[in-house]
């Protein structure tokens, strides 16, 4: 298959390109960078779709990066390089002459009002809350085709949580502090940290590019929650990085201090969560290669 993929050079995307290559796919990355095996995102509004079967996008400005600041500016960016790239590529696909299968958009969990008790299938309701969730509704709204393409082409949303590995996300900026001995539970520690390895998500995401077995596929999109089946504390994550690493964890970082650090609205990330079941991702037969933390984190620390 050929596959075009929006933010394909990133953490995630590098895993899933090397995946698809591997499976012998063909992939082409849209980014804002001209390069080999690229296109750009002014070329995809100016020439149209290339010819593909699937379509992913994973761009967006990182939501941790740590040399931004916490601000209207940075907010707004986090919401135009998402929303705008999406529509970007939905409406591509819709003006295209020969659609892909396979649309797919990767999200988030944040849709899912944080709770210590409640449980979070694919087919639970939300309405937006704060300010993730709101981009996630509108983020997951500009990915919808019309009706007419949706005929053609499955829509599918992928939410994932913390997507755990070695080259970026979460991991690239823990690792040294707890190599340290510097590492702590976040907040109280008892809130679900909702995670999945990076090399499960790109397996997900390979999954569902597959063709539709239905035919024709489903009118609206199809959610599967980009999460492992355990699931965890923030306190059984910090303590099991600590136990592979061989290093201590004794500093918790308290709540306040991490709104101060990063903005409340952004330290919710980490400092509450939800427990998200992959219902739907499990009953499509995915097999998870790390499905536990300690699997998971033997793996990136190795
Ligand atoms: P990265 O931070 O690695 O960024 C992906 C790509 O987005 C970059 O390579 C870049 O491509 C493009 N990008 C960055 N900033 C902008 C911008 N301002 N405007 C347009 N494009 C931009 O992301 P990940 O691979 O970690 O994540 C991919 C997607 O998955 C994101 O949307 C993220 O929100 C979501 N996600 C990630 C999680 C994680 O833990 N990593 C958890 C849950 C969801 P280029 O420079 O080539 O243009």
């Amino acid at each position: 298959m050929r596959i075009l993929i929006g933010g394909g050079s990133g953490f995630i995307g590098r895993e899933l390109t090397r995946l698809l290559r591997d499976k012998g796919h063909e992939v082409t990355v849209i980014s804002r960078q001209s390069g080999p095996g690229k296109i750009t995102w002014v070329e995809l509004e100016s020439r149209g779709l290339p010819p593909c079967e699937g379509a992913v996008n994973l761009a967006g400005e990182n939501l941790m990066n740590p040399l931004r600041w916490w601000n209207e500016s940075y907010k707004k960016d986090l919401f135009s390089s998402r929303i705008d790239t999406t529509k970007a590529l939905s409406q591509a696909i819709a003006a295209s002459s020969s659609p892909p299968h396979s649309w797919v958009l990767v999200s988030g969990v944040a849709c899912y009002k944080p709770s210590l008790t409640a449980q979070y299938t694919e087919d639970s309701d939300w309405t937006p809350f704060d300010l993730l969730s709101s981009l996630v509704k509108e983020w997951e709204a500009a990915a919808l085709l019309p009706e007419n393409v949706a005929k053609s082409t499955k829509q599918v949303v992928i939410r994932p949580g913390a997507v755990l590995g070695r080259d970026g996300g979460a991991m690239k900026q823990m690792l040294l502090p707890f190599w340290l001995g510097l590492g702590g539970t976040l907040g109280s520690g008892r809130q679900p940290f909702p995670w999945i390895h990076v090399s499960d998500l790109a397996g997900i995401i390979t999954h569902v590019l597959e063709p539709p077995a239905d035919s024709p596929p489903s009118p609206s999109p199809q959610v599967f929650n980009g999460v492992a089946p355990a699931l965890n504390t923030n306190y059984e994550f910090t303590k099991e990085l600590g136990r592979v690493l061989r290093r201590p964890t004794i500093f918790p970082v308290p709540g306040f201090v991490m709104n101060a650090l990063m903005g409340s609205e952004r330290a919710v990330v980490l400092t509450q969560g939800q427990k998200v079941i992959p219902k739907r991702t499990l009953e499509s037969g995915f097999q998870y290669k790390y499905p536990d933390l300690t699997s998971a984190l033997k793996e990136i620390v190795r």
